[in-house]
């Protein structure tokens, strides 16, 4: 997947697209980056790419012409799925990612200040996609959080590509407790049955384990599911 993101802090990126497995992802030319600097496209001799807001209010805007110049530049007439990350968008979540990981080129534009000017959006057809409800300073952990997402979902990113079938939300619940050696630690023991070898006593406590910790954290995602099931 070639992911174009567009970016006043381009330096954010640089360690997340060397570690780990997104790291790995990139050597192997699964993921292929192109951080684009905005501040590039301003026409200003500071280079400056934000100015007062319209109407008053506290705290600069970011203009559109940089913006737009920018994009079109990457996209140069293609149809690209574009995603501008808000605070007021459409709250991320796995199965948007499940989707997302389909497209074969991604933009991301990540805001700053207090935003982006409309017309970027209207301009650049982006979607808008947040990541909680909460405001942070910039776009750039947004977007690294939703790359990083999308991505587990590409064929050959993680090692085994079944992993995301059974993590929490994949089936609508949150993962049950997992244990590793040693079985016994400062007297917490682990539960006998997983040691049991018993593969469907092993699944049915998993199940119980994931419906009494969704229900206790998750009501919202606990009433969806039994609403399904
Ligand atoms: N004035 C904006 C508002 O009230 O919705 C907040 C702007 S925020 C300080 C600066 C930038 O951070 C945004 O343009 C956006 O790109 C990014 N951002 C902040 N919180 C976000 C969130 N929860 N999800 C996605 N992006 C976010």
């Amino acid at each position: 997947m070639k992911i174009h993101i567009m970016t006043l802090f381009p330096g954010m990126f640089d360690n997340f697209f060397k570690e780990s497995l997104i790291g790995k992802a990139v050597d192997k030319k699964i993921l292929d980056i192109d951080i684009v600097n905005i501040r590039d496209y301003s026409k200003k001799s500071s280079m400056s790419v934000d100015d007062y807001v319209y109407g008053g209010g506290s705290g600069m805007l970011m203009q559109v012409e940089p913006i737009v110049d920018c994009y079109r530049d990457i996209v140069k007439g293609r149809k690209v799925s574009t995603y501008y990350l808000s605070p007021r968008g459409k709250l991320f979540n796995q199965d948007m990612a499940k989707e997302m990981a389909k497209d074969e080129e991604t933009v991301y534009i990540c805001g700053h200040y207090e935003g982006i000017d409309e017309r970027a959006l209207t301009l650049t057809g982006a979607s808008e996609i947040s990541i909680g409800d909460y405001v942070l300073t910039g776009g750039e952990l947004p977007c690294m959080i939703v790359v990083d997402t999308v991505a587990r979902f590409i064929k050959g990113v993680l090692s085994n590509d079944d992993s995301t079938k059974d993590e929490s939300f994949a089936d609508g619940l949150l993962e049950y407790p997992q244990y590793t050696r040693p079985s016994e630690y400062e007297g917490l023991k682990v539960p006998e049955i997983l040691l049991s070898g018993d593969h469907a006593k092993v699944e049915a406590w998993r199940k119980e384990k994931a419906l009494e910790i969704t229900k206790k954290n998750r009501p919202d995602l606990y009433e969806k599911y039994i609403n399904k099931n």
